[in-house]
């Protein structure tokens, strides 16, 4: 049986539909463009449907290799009862940790930051550059 998801206000950007099974029946969801998910697994409930984007992850040099951080996506439960999640929102993960939840405002003063770290240790390395 396949049945259409409710409307999700919140989910104004442009979509388009996917298949996904729900408590054992499959459910067409309006799925944003950006969202690179799958959708290939059961979810138990409506509330447990989610859209991510891909992953941007910064690797930076560590001691005997190569450490990820700063890991940021974008991600959704257009169906969850905090409204905080039912709209799309960037998961921000700096240290390896728990996802940060961020407003597009936070995430563009983040970026800010750290782009002012990238020309703060870009003058220093010139400093003692030849
Ligand atoms: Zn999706």
């Amino acid at each position: 049986m396949t049945v259409l998801a409710p409307a999700v206000p919140s989910q104004s950007a442009p979509s388009r539909q996917v298949a996904a099974t729900v408590a054992g029946a499959t459910v067409v969801l309006p799925c944003p463009l950006w969202c690179t998910h799958p959708h290939n697994e059961e979810y138990r409930a409506l509330p447990d449907v989610s859209h991510h984007s891909d992953e941007l992850t910064l690797s930076v040099p560590v001691h005997g290799g190569v450490d990820s951080t700063l890991v940021t996506r974008i991600s959704c439960w257009p169906f969850a009862d905090e409204a905080a999640t039912a709209v799309p929102f960037v998961s921000c993960n700096p240290v390896g940790d728990e996802f940060a939840q961020l407003t597009p405002e936070a995430a563009t003063a983040l970026a800010d930051q750290v782009i002012a770290h990238g020309y703060a240790m870009r003058a220093v390395a010139r400093s003692i550059s030849g």
